[in-house]
């Protein structure tokens, strides 16, 4: 008996042989498609510009616009030419006859577009439909359009749905099965959804709330197709909403409604590490419910997302790093599916001939006759393999988008990427025109004859090792990762620890003066703004004897931990590190409940602390020893830094653990002693914070917790001629008192007192007339509105150009209208309470002063009716002069400003006292370069929202009102916190001098410990 590899590779070259009767055409040499597929596969940078002109094109009105878009993005001399090579004529040429050139380019990229899109609309599809079913293919119809970003979005889309089915099944009534045979399994009318399309709030914390408004919105849609006997399949999307598809799937299709129903089908991406497991879940699923289901198998379409996400994010990768593992993972699916055929219809989504033939290959083996299960193809893709595969009596489905250009970029540009890429099956066979042999290996062979299971790299494969150790000086930096909430595991963590954290309110925390604890007669209680009845605490609370106690014991303690190595000091951070990571679940749960944080943004504070104890740690090992100057013989001068003494932290309670850990590492990593004052609205947190501290092994009096109230105990430390440092974070009122305090000597002061600042904002993002809408709209509503606008980054002045300003108004007063608010223990909410009655009250009164200056667009209307609650509001109409426009509001209020063009954006985003944050949304490379340049602002993000700084990567701190220009989390914070000192010293003896000095010695420290 043959061997199945044998089998399969004798199937792969039949296919293959019928294949190259008619070789595909996509590949071939002629045309404006070809001819950029030709240059992308030959060039990967020029790929890149090439895709991004290609989806930045249809978004342009004029040809003027679009030959100076070719210009910016073909600007290098080099690309130029080759680019002369795809137009057909130079760039030069272009510019002259603009009218000539921008109609033919997009004249070209449309025609492009239609050899991947079916249809335009219903009506249109039926032409390609009606070819396709003469030719023995069938279909399944897929809607392209934006993302998705408000409800009515959501609607429109089930609504266009709703019709597509109606008109397939209309013109389609009459039409039967191609082979005959089985159709009872195969209804013609196949609608392939995408559940995105249906919620614009998706949160893959939050299965249950998706599932919940998701159901509703396809139940008719069910309905409607169960009575036209129709198909209905959910695609899949990214992996974050990978589980709450599975779990509609099952859902849905457990109701009694629908529970008999064969005809559903979901897709499992053979890339994705846990498929395996999904599929039998599925399948024992199925079996339970006791009727068909169906299953197309494919590799997965977001390879390069998925990986640039999880690394981003410091995530375990959820896909297979080299391509065999995808290719062999499918091929035990396939097996899974086949040997489970009793329940599940099996439609293999592939264009390579190798997985193809190993599904025949099976299917053969297990005595499946070919009509009872399917083929699937792309549109426009692999169409000799199609025509193959019907020769061979196979059932073949083509997966068939309708839309318009516009809405299926993204779609061409996914398109354009997969037959493009160095791993795939297309261009290996069509375009490099790679041996048989070679396409149809057994990828568990090319797996087993790698090197311990590691294939050479290659350009798609992630090259995960570095060549530096981690802890060398020098290895690049490795931020801490951030909770993956769409993993089921972390969210029932984060519930546990909620539960866990109810349990323990009303705890009370004193005060740690030089390692003692301190209870006060008063107490200071903390509550939860989502629900103020609710105690998360109590605190004692200092006065100025207690103050008095704490600046005697840092400045005691001094003496020693300035002489303690910088490296016991850095050991110490890490170990910060480490407790701070082992109860980030715990302390996550208590800043929901102190300070009305959601989920992931409590996480990603905890995240920040950790990530600036471990890099502190880091920059001080780099700056903690003595560094030679010059290298001059017979004489050694060393520069190194001092502590300056005392340090007095005053933390805000937005950032309640990151900002004030950052601080008072950055002060202890440096040898400072340092007395830290948390906010009065966050002190619980601020207590585990000096908890932290104290299990890492903090000495008693280096760091000592004092809360009270700013304008007392605050007022008296600034003041105070032992303290030698401020960092504060805060207000800009306050702020200044603090620097003009602070610059005041008084009598005994040893040092000119430091003070690190680092105040508000009033941040400006500017929306290009050629900004990609699905992006812009999004993060401009998540960095105005998520944790309600209380970030000193947060998003406060839209400025958008007229010229898309009607467009972008409509998308984003929907968007406004969709966003969750609620309390944050639940997940998946954007918007939570603000922090306390005082600031709901001025709040309050803003959204008053707006409506008396500017027009009311936008106003959330149902709110929690407990709470510190403000609806996101948003006003038109604004102009720069006016209060709402220049004044900090902190909540969830945003001013929107119409501008001519982007000269006047730029002056009416710089028209403001503060720089801290500022962004720019564009496809421009010429406009972005600009923006680059003349933003003023600390933090200049491009299309991205303006919040959410990550530690090392983007170092954060202002200018102008915002701050005095320190970047905590950058390089040279840290020397914010030393004093230089050089030290000099002649070695020359008679002219007789060392022949080398060493570019670093130890610490100055004595006596020696
Ligand atoms: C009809 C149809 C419907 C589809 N529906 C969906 C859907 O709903 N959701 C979805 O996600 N995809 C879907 N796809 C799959 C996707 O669009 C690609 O077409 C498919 O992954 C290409 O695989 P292939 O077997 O044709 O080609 P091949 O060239 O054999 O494989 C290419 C694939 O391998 C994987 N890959 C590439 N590089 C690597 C690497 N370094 N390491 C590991 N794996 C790698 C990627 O998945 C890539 O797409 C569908 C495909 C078809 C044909």
């Amino acid at each position: 008996m043959r061997s199945l590899q044998s089998e399969v590779e004798q199937r792969g070259r039949r296919i293959l042989g019928l294949v190259d009767k008619h070789p595909e055409s996509l590949f071939s040499k002629a045309g404006f498609y070809q001819r950029l597929m030709t240059l992308s596969m030959r060039d990967e940078q020029l790929k890149l510009q090439l895709f991004r002109f290609v989806d930045v094109l249809p978004s342009l009105r004029t040809s003027g616009e679009i030959v100076e878009h070719l210009q910016e993005y073909f600007a290098n001399a080099h690309d130029s030419r080759k680019v002369s090579e795809f137009l057909g004529a130079g760039i030069r040429l272009a510019r002259m006859v603009p009218w000539i050139s921008g109609p033919i380019l997009r004249w070209n990229v449309s025609e492009m577009a239609r050899q991947f899109i079916a249809g335009r609309n219903p009506n249109d599809v039926m032409r390609t439909l009606r070819k396709r079913r003469a030719q023995r293919i069938g279909f399944t119809v897929d809607l392209l359009g934006e993302a998705v970003v408000s409800e009515t979005e959501a609607d429109e889309y089930a609504a266009r749905y709703q019709n597509l089915l109606e008109s397939l099944a209309g013109e389609t009534k009459y039409w039967t099965d191609p082979l005959g045979k089985n159709s009872e399994l195969f209804p013609v009318v196949n609608l392939s959804v995408k559940i995105s399309a249906l919620y614009s709030q998706m949160s893959p914390a939050d299965p249950a709330d998706a599932v919940a408004h998701l159901a509703p919105k396809l139940r008719p849609l069910l309905r409607r197709a169960r009575e036209l006997g129709a198909f209905i399949n959910f695609d899949m999307e990214s992996y974050a909403h990978k589980n709450t598809t599975l779990e509609l799937f099952k859902t849905v299709f457990t109701e009694e409604e629908f529970k008999d129903w064969p005809h559903a089908g979901i897709v499992i991406q053979a890339y994705l590490r846990d498929s395996e497991t999904d599929l039998r879940d599925l399948i024992d699923w199925g079996r339970t419910r006791g009727t068909r289901f169906a299953v197309r198998l494919v590799k997965g379409a977001y390879w390069d997302y998925e990986t640039t996400k999880s690394r981003q994010n410091g995530w375990n990768f959820p896909v297979y790093l080299q391509k065999p593992e995808s290719d062999a993972n499918f091929e035990t699916l396939t097996r899974l599916l086949l040997e489970n055929e009793a329940v599940v219809t099996s439609a293999f989504g592939s264009h390579n001939v190798r997985s193809i033939a190993h599904a025949q290959t099976l299917a053969d083996e297990l005595g499946i006759d070919r009509s009872r299960f399917e083929f699937q193809l792309l549109y426009g893709m692999a169409g000799p393999i199609k025509r193959a595969l019907v020769d061979m009596g196979y059932r073949v489905r083509e997966y068939c988008p309708v839309g318009e250009l516009l809405p299926g970029m993204s779609y061409l540009v996914r398109r354009l990427l997969e037959n493009t890429s160095n791993e795939g099956f297309l261009r290996a066979k069509f375009s490099e025109k790679v041996s048989a042999k070679e396409l149809l290996r057994n990828p568990c062979e090319i797996l087993r004859g790698s090197r311990n299971g590691v294939l050479p790299p290659s350009n798609a494969t992630i090259n995960m090792t570095t060549t530096t150790p981690k802890t060398q000086p020098g290895a690049p930096y490795e931020n801490a990762p951030l909770t993956n909430f769409a993993l089921p595991e972390n969210q029932e963590k984060i519930r546990a620890a909620l539960r866990e954290q109810r349990k323990q309110f009303g705890r009370k925390v004193p005060l740690t003066i030089n390692g003692e604890k301190i209870s006060t007669d008063k107490m200071f209680s903390s509550v939860n703004p989502s629900q103020p009845d609710q105690i998360v605490g109590y605190a004692a609370e200092a006065g100025i004897p207690e103050a008095e106690r704490a600046v005697a014991a840092a400045r005691t303690a001094f003496e020693k931990w300035r002489r303690t190595s910088f490296e016991e000091r850095c050991q110490l951070l890490e170990r910060a590190a480490e407790i701070l990571e082992r109860r980030r679940f715990e302390l996550s749960a208590l800043e929901v409940f102190e300070v009305g944080k959601p989920w992931a943004e409590a996480d990603g504070d905890i995240r920040e602390a950790i990530d600036f104890c471990t890099f502190y740690a880091r920059q001080m090992r780099l700056i903690g020893r003595p560094r030679l100057t010059q290298n001059v013989p017979g004489e050694e001068s060393y520069r190194h830094y001092w502590p300056r003494g005392v340090a007095l932290v005053i933390a805000p309670w937005n950032f309640p653990m990151a900002i004030l850990c950052g601080m008072v590492s950055a002060a202890l990593v440096t040898g400072n002693t340092v007395i830290m004052k948390p906010s009065e609205q966050s002190v619980i947190i601020g207590a585990m914070l000096m908890e932290i501290y104290e299990e890492a092994g903090v000495p008693p009096g280096v760091l000592n917790f004092l809360n009270g109230k700013g304008s007392v105990i605050g007022a008296h430390m600034v003041d105070h001629k032992d303290v030698d440092l401020i960092a504060f974070t805060g207000s800009r009122e306050v702020g200044l008192w603090i620097w003009e305090t602070a610059g005041k000597t008084r009598e005994g002061q040893r040092e000119l007192k430091r003070v690190i600042c680092e105040m508000g904002g009033k941040n400006a993002m500017i929306v290009d007339s050629d900004a990609d809408l699905d992006e812009a709209i999004v993060d401009s509503i998540y960095s105005a509105f998520g944790f309600q606008g209380q970030k000193c980054s947060a998003l406060s002045r839209l400025i958008v150009l007229e010229e898309n300003y009607d467009r972008v108004m409509e998308r984003l007063l929907g968007a406004a209208a969709s966003a969750r608010v609620g309390n944050p223990d639940e997940p998946g909410i954007v918007v939570g309470p603000v922090i306390d009655e005082a600031a709901y009250r001025r709040i309050l009164d803003y959204i008053e002063v707006g409506k008396s200056e500017a027009t009311l667009a936008y106003q959330a209307k149902e709110l929690p009716p407990h709470g510190y609650f403000i609806p996101p509001t948003i006003f038109t109409g604004v102009k720069p002069n006016m209060r709402i426009a220049r004044e900090e509001i902190f909540g969830p209020v945003l001013s929107v400003l119409k501008v001519r063009d982007l000269d006047e954006a730029i002056e009416v985003a710089n028209g403001t006292d503060y720089a801290l944050t500022g962004g720019f949304f564009s496809r421009s490379p010429a406009n972005i370069e600009r923006v680059k340049a003349q933003l003023e602002a600390g933090n200049v993000y491009i299309n991205r929202p303006c919040t959410g700084a990550i530690v090392g990567r983007h170092p954060f701190g202002g200018f102008k009102m915002s701050g005095s220009g320190t970047k905590a989390g950058g390089e040279d914070y840290l020397l914010n916190f030393l004093i230089p000192r050089v030290v000099t010293e002649n070695v020359a003896r008679h002219g007789l001098a060392p022949e080398k000095t060493p570019e670093y010695r130890d610490e100055f420290l004595w006596p020696k410990q």
